[in-house]
């Protein structure tokens, strides 16, 4: 048996993929620790690791302190956590002894805490995976059109930041793919290596074990029954960008009273009767059990983060992506260039054209055969019970 140290804070698309992997790790003799935040200890606690807890109040506070506008700015953003993180961490695992760590490809400083714990690390990545190449392309793409005095001052305060780590940890950042990518010796992606852009610039060291998608147990008051036998709709943007009542309203608009079934996740930002009358083929919730749901639906309306997507691809549904954000571009791209769907911009949406975008993915047979073949590989993939056999593999290499 060897003690695994697992740090990441979330958000819910950063730790669904996880479940599984823990799970299995547990019942394959490991001990777990996994540091999270409040919102999912009950959820990790239910995979017997021992759960402890991080400050999300503070970690996003400190990730914001960095700006928002450019991705330097994000990556300044994650250095300030480090100091909500860092000394949490090792103060809460005092005395402790740890065999590897697994950590975030994002949030949690997993890479400053491999290496100041001296532990092998392995990265879970819940987008698609950046090479340093490809992830320096995109900076510098990025951040060509900003103004110089702007430049300069984010790229002065990224080296008080990392002058300040290496300070106080005696660890060296090389680079910002190092914060913003958290690289190491294994990489566990989420997806296969087909829908992942440019799959083969990727090294042995990063392993593409598919949607890793474990049961979650359905909520008790969410009743399936309705939608088994029916042409259902499901729509969500799931768990962070989804406060648009506007976009609501106009799915009501788009598909109420028609002959299909819907249902709706609004998130807990939206409340239900903000969103005036329901039409009765609709079930609106703020929280559905998405991939039980998934296994009915024969179109799936996403804002393309990544957990969805896959899922979606995994039960071999359809999808229409309306990014919202983030990595969702970058994904609804993808999702259109294998020809799994259709990707849609949400400014000046009308509900005329998202019914004929409806019509034209369910009617479509290009788009079925497309996601048969994606996920005819998603499932073969291996998903949660590859990611352990690879984590125990880089066991055997490490000599844990
Ligand atoms: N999810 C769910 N029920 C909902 C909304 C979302 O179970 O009503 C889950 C979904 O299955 C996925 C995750 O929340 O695993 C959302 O992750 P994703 O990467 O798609 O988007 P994010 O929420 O990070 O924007």
């Amino acid at each position: 048996m060897a003690r695994v140290l697992f740090i990441n804070p979330g958000s819910e698309g950063h730790i669904n993929p996880t479940i599984g992997v823990v799970q299995e790790l547990i019942s394959r003799g490991e001990e777990v620790v996994y540091f999270t935040i409040d919102a999912f200890q009950d959820r990790l606690e239910r995979t017997g690791a021992i759960v402890r807890t991080l400050d999300g109040q503070k970690i996003i506070k400190a990730f914001i302190s960095g700006g928002r506008n450019h991705l330097l700015e994000r990556i300044n953003g994650l250095l300030h956590t480090a100091d909500i993180v860092i000394p949490s961490v090792l103060e809460q695992i005092e005395g402790e002894r740890f065999d590897y760590i697994i950590h975030d490809s994002m949030f949690g400083c997993g890479r400053l805490l491999a290496q100041i714990l001296k532990l092998p690390a392995i990265n879970s990545c819940t987008s698609f995976a950046q090479t340093k190449e490809s992830f320096d392309n995109m900076l510098e793409q990025l951040s060509k059109n900003i103004p110089t005095e702007v430049a300069n001052q984010i790229n002065d305060e990224y080296q008080i930041l990392t002058t300040r780590v290496k300070e106080k940890y005696n660890v060296g950042i090389h680079s910002p793919y190092e914060v913003f990518c958290n690289p190491a010796p294994l990489t566990i992606v989420y997806t296969t290596k087909e829908f992942q852009p440019t799959g083969e610039a990727f090294d042995q060291t990063f392993k593409f074990i598919g949607p890793s998608i474990a049961s979650r147990g359905i909520q008790e008051n969410f009743d399936l029954t309705p939608l088994k036998g029916n042409s259902l709709i499901y729509i969500s943007l799931g768990t962070v960008f989804n406060q648009a009542i506007d976009f609501y309203q106009l799915c009501f608009e788009a598909f109420g009273n028609a002959n299909h079934s819907v249902v709706m996740s609004i998130g807990n930002q939206t409340q239900q009767n903000d969103l005036g009358e329901i039409p009765r083929n609709f079930i609106v919730k703020n929280y559905v059990p998405q991939t039980d749901v998934l296994k009915y639906a024969k179109l799936f309306i996403t804002h393309g983060g990544m957990n969805s997507t896959n899922e979606g691809l995994y039960y071999g549904v359809p999808l229409i992506v309306l990014p919202q954000s983030a990595d969702q571009p970058i994904i609804a791209e993808q999702v259109a260039k294998i020809g799994a769907g259709m990707k849609l911009d949400m400014q000046g949406l009308t509900a005329n054209q998202l019914r004929e975008a409806a019509d034209h993915v369910l009617n479509g047979t290009s788009f079925h055969k497309a996601v048969s073949n994606i996920r005819a590989s998603m499932q073969k993939s291996g998903g949660y019970h590859r990611a352990v056999e690879e984590i125990f593999e880089f066991k055997r290499q490490f000599d844990i």
